[in-house]
């Protein structure tokens, strides 16, 4: 999640909901065995850990198809499943994430992991469209004709150093896979191996997007304007998550990650010595004023049932006990769910901090950085395609393996996606002590259950499958993207 994911800064989200990664297989040899038994039983005692909440959502689900109909789905689902987990499907799978994982790139400067993932997509004999936003890839596979659905994976690391001692780590001194994208990119490869051997089953063409710059520099919105979702008319995404078990499956209908943006303000007033206050100007007044007036944007001006968050991160000015100094310089972050309340918070970020300034006699400039951190808006799940995914869900990993996301402060890139089409984005599971994938994303020690590449990628394939062929039943018919709202 960027800049926003929950990136550097945007993704330094909620440890709750982040995701990610590690090979735990090298490390200790994870078996499938526990996998395999909680995915296939759903008698089994996460019922109980669950709880009544996700019965009553999984019922929900149930209703929603007529027997035959989701009976000859799980039947598709289980094949689709078969293939992802053949033995040599899941060798491969782990090897191109390890050789990912080895080559963490930074954003926009995904170079060899894109070069990886077009040979991959080379061997299989799919065709592909780059570079788009540098680094970009887009394939496709199907009839080549409408409707088109999109599945996207992001490709960048973060300038962290990996801590984690196994056979495939890190190799570029001071940049890692923290955030899971080696094994987003290698699920999405999974998935075009699998929709490459079933395309006669397509009804439609899947596209298949590895965007950069997930987590700095909105890689989403430049992949948009570079026609990454040209003709798509709807859009699937995941995140693993490091705290719910291997092969969870999280969304919900609305707003899941916030909007987030980052301000900086420089307040100046007129330095002078410390015992002398009456011939300065001080901006630490003005600045501690502002501080303190910005929690009151949350406090006091905030519908509380609207969360959103307003953060002071960074507060400099002065290096000398005797001084006062000509300027201070405060920066930090807001986070909202609706674009209506992040604006808001925009515009009154300025005024507060204008205002608190003229009030002690300073001056104030404040700007929202947006070309180093471009703004990152909510992320906003369509229902009809969160449904889409909950049924899918439902018949590739159970019902009972389905819990509803609880929203995150992080940001998530993916918004751009779901400002101009119809959109689910959901969080995939990979909690495993025994493999050690019990880390936050953006930490050292971030790992990632490998057990959880073959149903990631058969989640993507059963997704984009099961959308195009159902294209003539479902409730709505959606019109392609329109992406001239993005400026
Ligand atoms: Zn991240
Ligand atoms: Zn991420």
């Amino acid at each position: 999640m960027a800049n926003s994911c929950l990136a550097g800064i945007t993704c330094a989200l909620n440890p709750i909901l982040i995701l990610i990664l590690l090979g735990c297989g090298t490390l200790v040899g994870c078996s499938n065995l526990d996998l395999d038994t909680r995915l296939g039983d759903s008698d089994n005692s996460l019922d109980d850990v669950y709880g009544s909440a996700i019965d009553r959502f999984a019922i929900g689900i149930a209703e929603e198809g007529s027997p035959s109909h989701s009976a000859s789905y799980h039947g598709v689902s289980q094949e689709i499943l078969r293939l992802a987990k053949l033995p040599e499907t899941v060798e491969w799978l782990k090897n191109v994430r390890r050789k990912i994982h080895e080559r963490p790139e930074l954003a926009y400067q995904e170079f060899e992991t894109s070069a990886l993932i077009r040979r991959e997509l080379d061997e299989m004999g799919i065709k592909y469209r780059w570079p788009l936003a540098e680094t970009g890839v887009v394939a496709s596979i199907g009839t080549g004709g409408p409707p088109f659905v999109a599945l996207r994976a992001d490709m960048d690391a973060l300038p962290i150093q990996e801590e984690v001692e196994w056979e495939h780590k890190s190799k570029n001194l001071g940049k890692m896979h923290a955030c899971g994208h080696d094994a987003h990119a290698t699920m999405l490869l999974g998935a075009a191996k699998i929709l490459q051997e079933r395309q006669h089953m397509l009804q439609g063409t899947v596209v298949l997007i590895f965007q950069p710059a997930e987590e700095a520099g909105a890689g989403a919105k430049r992949m948009i304007k570079d026609g990454a979702l040209e003709n798509v008319e709807a859009i699937f995404g995941m995140h693993l998550a490091y705290d719910h078990p291997t092969g969870t499956v999280m969304s919900k209908p609305g707003p899941l990650t916030a909007g987030c943006g980052f301000f900086k303000a420089v307040i100046t007033g007129k330095g002078g010595h410390a015992a002398l206050p009456e011939l300065a100007i001080d901006p630490i007044i003005a600045a501690s004023a502002s501080i303190v007036s910005l929690q009151h944007l949350v406090s006091r001006e905030t519908n509380p049932l609207d969360s959103q968050v307003v953060t002071v991160t960074t507060s400099s000015g002065g290096d000398a006990f005797n001084v006062i100094p000509d300027s201070v310089t405060i920066s930090g972050t807001f986070r909202a769910f609706s674009n209506e309340s992040f604006y808001r918070l925009k515009q009154r970020i300025e005024e507060i901090i204008v205002g608190q300034s003229l009030v002690q006699r300073c001056a104030a400039t404040v700007e929202f950085l947006e070309k180093e951190y471009p703004f990152i808006p909510p992320t906003v799940n369509n229902q009809i395609m969160h449904d889409h995914v909950c049924k899918v869900a439902a018949d590739l990993v159970g019902s009972h393996n389905l819990k509803i996301a609880t929203p995150l402060m992080a940001g998530e890139d993916f918004a751009f996606y779901t400002e101009v089409i119809p959109a689910d984005f959901f969080l995939f599971g990979m909690k495993n002590e025994t493999c050690g994938s019990i880390h936050a994303p953006h930490t050292s020690l971030f790992t990632v259950d490998e057990n959880v590449l073959p149903l990631g990628a058969a989640m993507h394939a059963a997704i984009a499958e099961r959308y195009l062929n159902e294209g003539k039943s479902r409730p709505s018919q959606f019109s392609v993207a329109d992406t001239s709202i993005l400026q």
